[in-house]
């Protein structure tokens, strides 16, 4: 006699089994359309962990019950990222075809690492990422490799240079003088964590002040030429493209010269705003990035794609190949004058999803365009919220938008002292989303606590975001009545 549990997994690869799930996304697609509900949920961590304390399910349940408990334990208090007040983190309501095309992507989990293992996934991917390069307006010789994230691509970017500055470090370390690697003050802190991870110790990363959140390009000279002075040697420049706190863009023709000048590795860490060379009007914004010897770019982001969608794209592929000098003959094979088919051995990763079929299929299904005009849409909303707080006395806008993020302040009547104003800037945020009305982020910005948005949702439209300052509005006024 066989067991049941053999049975009850060919009767859930049925497509009635199917559709109970599926149901569940297309609820979750209608219910969020038209912006009633809450944003977020109100409950603690704490509060949350009770409902899921229950010991390690010994036997199975129907998939139907699974379904219902997704439904409402899970769902029911997830931050719903497609509801349109929606206006927090840089992650994306994603592209419909994209979510659709996840449950074939695992059905095959063709796994990237070896082309054996994914005939047309392995493929893909190398066309993929040559339409990505040809964007960037590199030659046949560049290549790269999807990832995990821009914090993965900036870490291989930065192995990778290590390995072409100290070719031995894969065997003998970095030794006691290690290289610096300089960055805007407004870097995200993969470049930092990268230096701790890569064994250079974080106190070999430089950061460079800016100019309206952008990196000064004379303090990089400078900061260049000091560098060699103390005797250090410098093993890359990162450069960034949709600052996290702004959206702001480095200048990339002028940081590009500066280090073609200098003979230094420009890395060009773009996981938010590389996604705007798709778009007519503003890929203007990244003139330059052809300098780079690397640029981090991830689709989850700006080309609203689900997690994890990264990208790492290389002007010379074979900085990519000598970055893991690695040989694993059981595994990956050669392939005489051209880059080898398997990418395994260019990745952190071992076995790796073909999330690359997603990004195929939006582009497919959109096409390139298609995805530029949705960047192009959510950066108008934002610039119509800065219009909006302009206009405004009882809100300040810290910069003008350069992208889809926007950070600014509550003021209120404006006669209020400055530490008052932080502490209610820092209070409304967390009131404002635990009323469910909407959510969005908080950052600090020269010493001060200021609110954030990312316009992330397709959904958002200028009435949205004349109701999140009405609705901040409120709230405030409430807490100051408290
Ligand atoms: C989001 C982001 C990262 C980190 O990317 P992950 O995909 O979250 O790993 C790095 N740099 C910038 C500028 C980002 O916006």
């Amino acid at each position: 006699m066989t067991d049941p549990i053999l049975e009850t997994l060919e009767s859930d690869t049925q497509a009635a089994s199917g559709a109970e799930v599926v149901a569940l996304v297309a609820e979750y697609f209608d219910s969020t359309r038209d912006g009633t509900g809450a944003v977020s949920t109100e409950l603690t961590p704490e509060q949350l962990a009770v409902r899921f304390d229950e010991p390690l399910p010994r036997g199975g349940q129907s998939l139907r019950h699974v379904a219902q408990r997704l439904r409402t334990d899970v769902m029911a208090d997830a931050n719903r990222l497609y509801h349109p007040m929606y206006m927090g983190h840089q992650v994306a309501p994603p592209l419909p075809a994209a979510v659709w095309t996840e449950p074939l992507i695992s059905v095959m989990n063709q796994s990237v690492a070896v082309w054996e293992m994914s005939p047309t996934a392995t493929v893909i991917e190398h066309r993929v990422i040559r339409w990505m390069t040809d964007l960037v307006g590199w030659d046949e010789a560049s290549g790269g490799t999807l990832t995990s994230g821009g914090t993965e691509a900036t870490f291989t970017a930065l192995l990778a240079a290590r390995n072409a500055i100290i070719p031995d470090a894969w065997t003998d370390g970095v030794g006691a003088n290690p290289p610096v690697v300089l960055c805007g003050e407004h870097a995200h802190y993969a470049v930092s964590r990268a230096l701790g991870e890569l064994g250079l110790g974080v106190r070999s990363l430089i950061t460079i002040p800016s100019r309206e959140f952008r990196m000064d390009p004379d303090a990089l000279e400078r900061a260049l030429v000091d560098a060699r002075a103390s005797g250090k040697a410098v093993m890359a420049v990162v450069a960034t493209v949709g600052s996290t706190a702004t959206g702001s863009f480095d200048d990339l023709s002028a940081i590009g010269a500066i280090c073609d000048a200098h003979g230094v590795w420009l890395h060009v860490d773009g996981a938010h705003g590389a996604s705007a060379l798709l778009s007519e009007s503003r890929a203007a914004a990244l003139h330059g990035l052809e300098r780079a010897r690397s640029v981090a770019w991830d689709p989850h982001k700006g080309m609203l794609l689900p997690i994890a969608t990264g990208m790492l794209l290389m002007r010379d592929d074979r900085d990519l190949q000598r970055a893991f000098a690695q040989r694993a003959p059981y595994l990956f094979h050669e392939r005489a004058g051209a880059r080898a088919w398997d990418l395994g051995k260019e990745s952190f990763q071992c076995s790796r999803r073909a999330d690359v079929l997603k990004l195929w299929v939006v582009l497919q299904r959109y096409g390139a365009d298609g995805i530029g005009r949705v960047y192009d849409h959510l950066c108008d909303v934002t610039c119509d919220l800065y219009d909006a707080i302009t206009s405004r006395t009882d809100f300040e806008a810290l910069h003008a938008p350069e992208s889809n993020i926007l950070c600014f302040r509550y003021l209120g009547a404006g006669n209020q002292d400055s530490d008052f104003i932080d502490a209610l800037n820092r209070n409304l945020r967390a009131a404002y989303n635990r009323s469910g009305k909407g959510w969005i982020t908080l950052t600090v910005l020269e010493g001060r606590p200021v609110l954030r948005v990312t316009l992330m949702n397709h959904r958002t439209r200028t009435h949205h975001t004349r109701a999140l300052l009405d609705g901040l509005a409120a709230e405030a006024a409430k807490l100051i009545s408290e």
